[in-house]
């Protein structure tokens, strides 16, 4: 074996990139970095009626959108069927592998019957010793599994773990319809594509026993094996589709954060200390499989909210703006190709983004900053927009018209004196305004939002403020 560790992410292409996928490929892009190693990218792509095409590109747009890059491939095994027909035919050359002539039903029958007397189903070995073929059938082809000993995994994550060969089937490698089966392709794929080291969910520990003795069968050496612990939901059952979103493109669509659910997901079995929040050079660099536990992982939605969160305090808000455009598309904010002044958007993100833990979030907050038009919230305006409020607003429209300065200190003192003249709190003047210009009662700091908005719009949200109210009146 070489010393480039390399290693591979094998996803069947039957649904989405999932939570547990993502992972996966995390954990073996980790590995493979943290070791200067090569990560490939093999689509397992061999059970025709589930596979489709469109799963390979939705794996690969996950992949893509998590920064989840590979070295080589993606190489799909439909393309390999010759391979593994050479490695059916060499396993039967030298008697390791047989014909079998038993049909689907008969198998099946045998099955139910074994259920049915409380035995555990098993193939029988009938076709073990055949000598001549059976007419008319085209058969299947079985490994020749050893039926005393046991096999050994050494899993870098649990250690060893002992299997009897008698409970090892005779497994089929070839259908009769000529396809090769999992364990058998996986083998092939594994040596011919030189992987160092399997790192897949411990879903697949029972396979790893019978691949291992396909290891043997060839002369191969066997590569080391990493089974990731399982990923629960929070009532510590299976993580599926009831636990609320699974697949990696609904947190994109959710407004989580690339990194942030990366950093979500490496926390999913490994660990480093106390810290949470890592950057991926830190992660490549601590990665090791010293520090993943045996334990099943709960996903935790909560903490990835809050990572989330962190993520986007941390962004410079220009990086944020650029990400959070296409979510002001999609909550028609924004007209889809209207261009917009970045730099500014810039602005109005920098004041939101201590508050927002989702671009959903921070997009629907910024909606005031880039409407015309705003709708007063009506008990907001009830409270606020009402005689009391009145002459302030109207003291303030008079100054500010006459204000070129529109940075915080000079808001500021424009407000000041008002407040002064009027001898009320600054609140009695900032709360009007505030529904005034953004339609509800929370927002950033008054002055902020009035510097982003700028005079025009400003001027044109207190005239409609006062006229509302004098309507009232
Ligand atoms: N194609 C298998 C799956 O998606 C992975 C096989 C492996 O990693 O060995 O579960």
């Amino acid at each position: 074996m070489s010393d480039t560790v390399r290693v591979r992410f094998a996803p069947s292409p039957t649904g989405h990139l999932h939570i547990g996928g993502a992972r996966t490929a995390l954990f073996n892009r980790l590995y493979a970095r943290h070791f200067g190693g090569v990560f490939v990218l093999r689509i397992e792509d061999t059970d025709r009626s589930r596979s489709t095409d469109e799963y390979i590109d939705a794996i690969i747009e996950g992949m893509t959108w998590l920064g989840l890059d590979w070295d080589e491939g993606p190489f799909r095994q439909m393309d390999r069927f010759d391979i593994y027909r050479s490695y059916v035919d060499r396993l039967i050359r030298e008697g390791k592998a047989y014909y079998c002539y038993c049909s689907a039903e008969e198998l099946e029958a045998r099955r139910q019957k074994a259920m049915a007397e409380g035995k555990t189903p098993a193939y029988d070995g009938r076709c073990r010793n055949l000598t001549e073929p059976v007419p008319g059938i085209t058969p299947a082809v079985r490994f020749r599994m050893p039926q005393i000993g046991q096999t050994v995994v050494d899993d870098l994550i649990r250690g060893k773990v002992v299997f009897d060969n008698s409970q090892l089937d005779d497994l089929i490698i070839l259908r009769s319809d000529g396809t090769p089966t999992y364990n058998l392709t996986v083998v092939v794929d594994d040596v011919d594509m030189r992987i160092t080291h399997v790192i897949r969910g411990d879903d697949h520990l029972n396979n790893t026993p019978k691949q291992i003795q396909l290891y043997n069968a060839f002369g191969y050496e066997v590569p080391g094996f990493a089974h990731l612990p399982m990923i629960l939901g929070s009532d510590k059952t299976r993580l599926s589709k009831r636990h609320g979103a699974t697949s990696v493109m609904a947190y994109r669509d959710m407004g989580y954060l690339p990194d942030a659910l990366l950093n979500y997901l490496v926390r999913l079995g490994w660990s480093y200390g106390d810290q949470e929040v890592f950057t991926m050079e830190e992660l490549t660099r601590y990665f090791s499989f010293d520090n993943v536990g045996k334990a099943a992982a709960v996903f935790n939605p909560e903490k990835l909210l809050w990572l989330n969160q962190q993520y986007i305090m941390a962004m410079t808000p220009e990086a944020l703006t650029g990400m959070v455009v296409p979510f002001l598309v999609k909550e028609n904010i924004l007209a889809e190709g209207q261009s917009l002044d970045m730099a500014w958007l810039a602005r109005a993100v920098k004041t939101l983004q201590e508050r927002a833990k989702t671009l959903v979030e921070l997009a629907k907050s910024l909606r005031y900053y880039i409407v015309e038009d705003i709708e007063f919230d009506p008990r907001a305006k009830d409270k606020f927009l009402n005689e009391k409020g009145l002459p302030l607003l109207e003291d303030l429209n008079t100054e500010l018209a006459a204000q070129a300065d529109f940075t915080h200190e000079g808001l500021e003192r424009v407000f000041k004196a008002i407040v002064e003249k009027h001898g009320v709190k600054l609140g009695a003047l900032a709360q009007p305004v505030r529904v005034a210009m953004t339609g509800g009662t929370e927002s950033p700091g008054i002055f902020e939002v009035l510097g982003v908005l700028g005079k025009d719009k400003t001027l044109k949200r207190l005239n409609k403020a006062i006229a509302a109210i004098d309507q009232k009146g």
